[in-house]
């Protein structure tokens, strides 16, 4: 069984599902260098909970969780099937309670990616839950848990964003604000050191880290991804860039 590389997209805005742009032609470029999964588990920043739940639908509905977009957003169909074997692998691989929730399905955090990855949508796709109540070490170790989905052919991507402030946002601005680059290289810096224990606690980054995000759902699926690395992986970074001022497009592949 190939070994699976996992991921970590910065999804941006959900229009990246239906407007080509430099982004989202590497997110099609890099499925195209990946071994095709035989699953995806999508840990997405769109479904935050308390607890970690993991859906196990065999066929998982799609939900629209975004509002105020053209009605083409809301058109956009992507069935993919579930899988609800590898759901319950992942649920016998995790030490912490993990609760079977069907009530969610795949979120635009999840489709507005796949949709791009694998337009054919013929992989199974299953999610995971970020534990809103759990610090980030315990995302960190639930990544490092479901590592071994990896030679099961499983893909575990993260899809957030490293930097995400819609307060801030400034949708005319190309770049992003001093603090959103400063945060963004930080954590790169990180990432590229292998030093993960800054990645936990990115409140060392300084000021910028209190700017970055004040919910760190979109954070967290990073920690994931980073968990589910071994240290002989290749590391290549893609999407290197802030935009809109407050939103950060960076990507992290381990393979
Ligand atoms: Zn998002």
């Amino acid at each position: 069984m190939k070994k699976m590389p996992t991921v970590f997209i910065g999804h941006g805005s959900p229009m990246n599902a239906i407007e080509d742009n430099e982004f989202t032609d590497q997110w099609v470029r890099i499925a195209g260098k990946i071994p095709k999964p035989e699953a995806i588990l999508s840990v997405s920043a769109h479904w935050y909970t308390q607890g970690s739940k993991l859906n196990d639908e065999a066929s998982p509905k799609m939900i629209y969780d975004m509002y105020g977009f053209p009605e083409e957003l809301y058109e956009v169909v992507y069935k993919a099937k579930g899988a609800p074997l590898f759901a319950h692998d992942t649920r016998k691989l995790l030490s912490r309670g993990v609760e079977i929730d069907n009530s969610w399905g795949l979120d635009h955090g999840t489709w507005s990616v796949l949709r791009r990855m694998y337009p054919a949508a013929d992989i199974p796709v299953f999610q995971l839950s970020i534990d809103g109540d759990a610090g980030p070490e315990v995302h960190f170790m639930i990544g490092k848990e479901i590592s071994a989905l990896r030679e099961q052919g499983v893909l575990i991507l993260g899809s957030g964003n490293i930097v995400h402030n819609l307060s801030k946002i400034n949708w005319g601005m190309a770049g992003g604000y001093p603090w959103a680059e400063d945060f963004d290289h930080y954590i790169k810096n990180a990432v590229m050191n292998r030093d993960y224990q800054q990645v936990i606690h990115y409140e060392n980054a300084g000021e910028s880290s209190k700017i970055a995000f004040f919910t760190p759902e979109h954070f967290y699926p990073l920690l994931y991804v980073l968990g589910a690395a071994k240290t002989d992986d290749r590391l290549t970074l893609f999407n290197e860039a802030c935009l809109m001022g407050s939103m950060s497009m960076t990507c992290y592949l381990f393979e």
